[in-house]
């Protein structure tokens, strides 16, 4: 009999969502893979549950712990992973040591839980039928311009995740990739005392001096499956232009934001109504 692989979920700010399961399993477990032993031992604490040793499992630590589950699941021990908050292995370690387990035959299941990406998704009054979870953005370069541009055409509802001195800067970088009129939520603190969510378009929404941990959300491209008219690009672009945007620029952010090819966007932007010398 090998032992199970256990995802268990921990609450993302109020205590008292953590399921009896997760409690009886935590409880039960032989080890108990965490990001913060001093974080999953207050939990634990907590719940008044004792016994299991805690092994640090982080990005950079999570490789090395493969060995050590591996052969203990051999030997017939169940192991929990936790993360800090939340679903461990979203945004979180715990995907290596799932694939660790499974390719060596083990049985992996959870304890499913709080997850602020879900959380923030359900009550953002956005679709939620059809969603993608970006998590968080690339924070610079080129990485982050392709993350930003592939947003931008993005049908699906999208979640990422944002800490709070990075919040403004991506409101206003997803402001000009997706345009002044896309719906957004913008969730802190959820399940805590603090909790709020602010809702309303990029171009006019305010969210304070940003405070705690935030989940945007942000809806689909309704555009990309319309067909859009020469002249409507051609104005979108005069749009950009008029405020300041090169000829190029211009083209490339409503190819993004409209959906339609680069090379058209850009064909049309050098007929449009300003004369290229003033570009
Ligand atoms: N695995 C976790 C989960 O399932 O929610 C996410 C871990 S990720 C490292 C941490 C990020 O999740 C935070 O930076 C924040 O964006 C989001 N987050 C976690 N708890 C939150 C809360 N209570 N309210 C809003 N966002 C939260």
């Amino acid at each position: 009999m090998t032992g199970t692989l256990w995802l268990v979920a921990t609450p993302i700010g109020n205590l008292a969502d953590m399921a009896p399961r997760a409690i009886d399993t935590l409880a039960n477990v032989a080890l108990i893979c965490c990001e913060d032993t001093r974080r999953t031992g207050g939990l634990l604490n907590h719940h008044g549950i004792s016994g299991a040793p805690l092994a640090v499992c982080n990005e950079h630590t999570e490789h090395d712990l493969i060995e050590r589950v591996i052969s203990q699941l051999a030997d017939g021990d169940d192991i929990a992973v936790v993360s800090d908050a939340g679903t461990p292995g979203i945004s979180d370690p715990g995907e290596r040591l799932v694939r660790a387990a499974l390719d060596g035959g083990h049985t992996v299941s959870t304890i499913p839980g709080p997850s602020a990406a879900v959380a923030a998704l359900v009550i953002s009054g956005l679709p939620t039928t059809r969603f993608v979870m970006e998590g968080f953005l690339p924070r610079k370069g080129a990485e982050r311009r392709d993350r930003l541009a592939d947003i931008a055409s993005e049908m699906r509802t999208i979640v990422l995740y944002e800490a709070p001195h990075r919040l403004v800067a991506t409101l206003s970088d997803l402001r000009e990739v997706c345009g002044d009129a896309r719906q957004v939520s913008v969730s802190r603190e959820l399940t805590k005392m603090y909790e709020q969510t602010i809702r309303g378009t990029l171009g006019t929404i305010d969210v304070g001096e940003p405070r705690g941990e935030y989940v945007i959300i942000v809806d689909g491209n309704q555009h990309v499956a319309r067909e859009y008219g020469d002249d409507e690009i051609r104005q979108a672009i005069d749009n950009e232009l008029a405020s300041g945007a090169t000829r190029r620029d211009a083209a490339a952010l409503v190819a993004r934001r409209l959906g339609v090819s680069r090379r058209r966007a850009y064909d049309l932007g050098i007929k449009s109504a300003t004369p290229t010398h003033e570009r």
